[in-house]
């Protein structure tokens, strides 16, 4: 085969498979088509508009005009806008499908919330207006606040961290504002073992020593193994509820009593908020702060790298270190944004600012629509319903896929399965890839690490039983031939525009670049 220097194949690959169609001319496949980069649509000698000739004018560059070609690829009009619709149909998207992505919370995002986030008096406005002039903006962020305090039985809330690790770091800054206020100078953060990576990064990030905390066999907390470390040398806790084995921590109010008495704080890994909201409120459980990510409990869009809202509700011991700015209603029912000139006596010991300005404004209003449509009792339903799917999922494969906790009792938002029963050879990935075939992303693979193998399933409250149905039908079937040693499954995706890749070498080693197309030579 002849690869360009990218390390792309100049020509589709053909489909040797015996089972399978031969290869196409083209490389397309009905109606699912190829598409070349840019660059080689179009060339950087022609340009797909008419401009005028440029006035001549004296350069005021002092010779350091660009002589040679810029090398941007010239297309039409028509070429480009194909280009990209091309590849919008090779993508994934929850508008298409299930995303099963467990830990992620892909659910549907109403468009309800969308049409709310554009209106021109929320998606034109910018943040350094008057504020008399923002008042219904500020008013949004201001209700919005309201509605996770009281969601989340705290007592303050950091609106500005924009994502869950953002969050994170909005936290633990908090915890280490308030040891410091007190001379304190704890060094440790305990994470456990099945937690979600920021949180080990976070903490270093912050400068504290990681230490893991053990997980008991049934996937929860040790919390004899938690109190036998506590010490005067520990900062924080970090604990994900519902954890990332997709179980409730049922000792939280233990272990928050265990650590508060060892003088230390109890951060929430709130991303799993979903399966929770509306009946339980982490402020009755001894959380001191914890991250909501507004992109997944409350619906903003997600994946692809943003954009994220991750908010902090903080107990009383943390609210008076939390970052500006913040809004406050006045008695003559204004709403001010309470930045460091105007802070007052109020909160002279936040310790800074987490971003310039206030906040993911979009994702705000979009969070607020989706809690006010959904109501109390419609919040509560969202919980009851994620677990729900989640359970569904969980006992209608636990014949086929092992459960390594399912023994434990029902799952929260997400089933937890591991590659154990497998035939000799076969992995998680395989059955993942197959997934791709049956027109499914995958879950999340190998992730927690506490599991071998480990496939975490997040179906999400708004999937219909229909959808649950036929998930349920290709993952059976695609656990089934990896039990029984298929070994076409292997070679899986079969269908899908590429076929397996070295992802180790993409992700080491991404090639970002384009170069003129010289071909390297290597052999079939
Ligand atoms: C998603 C997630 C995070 C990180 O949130 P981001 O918004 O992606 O930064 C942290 N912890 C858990 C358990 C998560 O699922």
């Amino acid at each position: 085969m002849t690869m360009l220097k990218e390390g792309r194949p100049t020509a589709p690959e053909p489909v040797k498979e015996a089972h399978m169609a031969p290869a196409t001319a083209t490389g397309n496949r009905a109606l699912m088509l190829e598409e070349a980069l840019i660059f080689e649509i179009g060339s950087v000698d022609t340009t797909g508009v008419d401009f005028p000739d440029a006035p001549k004018v004296e350069s005021r560059l002092g010779g350091l005009a660009r002589t040679d070609a810029i090398g941007l690829p010239g297309l039409s009009e028509q070429e480009t806008v194909r280009h990209y619709t091309r590849l919008s149909r090779q993508n994934y998207a929850i508008d298409l499908g299930l995303f099963p992505l467990g830990s992620c919370t892909m659910k549907h995002n109403p468009r309800l919330n969308e049409k709310v986030a554009r209106m021109p008096g929320f998606a034109d406005i910018h943040p350094l207006q008057p504020q008399s002039t923002v008042q219904g903006a500020l008013g949004v962020i201001n209700e919005l606040a309201f509605w996770l305090i009281d969601l989340t039985g705290m007592h303050g809330v950091a609106m500005t961290p924009k994502a869950g690790a953002h969050g994170e770091l909005c936290g633990l800054l908090c915890i280490r504002a308030a040891l410091e206020a007190r001379g304190d100078a704890r060094q440790v953060v305990l994470v456990p073992e099945s937690a979600h990576g920021t949180n080990p990064a976070t903490a270093a990030f912050c400068g504290y020593q990681v230490e893991n905390i053990p997980a008991t066999p049934e996937g929860r907390v040790d919390l004899a193994a938690l109190e036998a470390r506590l010490g005067p040398d520990v900062a924080a806790v970090m604990i994900t509820n519902p954890n990332t084995c997709g179980l409730f921590e049922r000792d939280m109010k233990k272990i928050a009593d265990a650590v508060h008495a060892a003088g230390a704080f109890v951060y929430c890994d709130g991303a799993n908020f979903n399966a929770i909201v509306g009946r339980v409120r982490p402020g009755d459980l001894g959380v001191d702060a914890m991250h909501i990510n507004l992109h997944k409990t409350f619906s903003t869009p997600h994946g692809g790298g943003g954009p994220g809202s991750g908010p902090v509700v903080l107990s009383e011991a943390l609210s008076p270190f939390g970052p500006l700015p913040y809004t406050a209603r006045m008695a003559d029912g204004t709403i001010h944004l309470i930045e460091e000139e105007n802070v007052g006596e109020e909160m002279p010991q936040s310790f800074g600012r987490m971003s310039a300005f206030h906040g993911q404004m979009g994702m705000f209003t979009r969070a607020l629509t989706y809690i006010l449509s959904h109501g109390a009792d419609g919040l509560r339903q969202v919980a009851e319903d994620a677990v729900l799917n989640a359970n569904y999922v969980l006992r209608s494969l636990e014949d086929v896929l092992d459960a390594p906790f399912g023994a434990s009792g029902p799952c929260m938002h997400e089933a937890l399965f591991s590659d154990k029963g497998l035939a000799e050879g076969f992995t998680t990935l395989d059955i993942a890839k197959g997934l791709i075939d049956e027109g499914f992303h995958p879950m999340t693979m190998y992730f927690p690490l506490v599991v071998h193998g480990a496939m975490l399933v997040e179906p999400t409250e708004t999937e219909s039983k229909a959808a649950l149905d036929q998930f349920i039908l290709a993952l059976r079937s695609l656990a089934e031939r990896a039990r029984a040693g298929d070994e076409a499954l292997k070679g899986a995706p079969y269908h899908a525009p590429r076929r397996r890749l070295d992802e180790t070498l993409a992700a080491r080693k991404p090639v970002l670049t384009w170069s003129e197309p010289e071909l390297a030579q290597a052999a079939e």
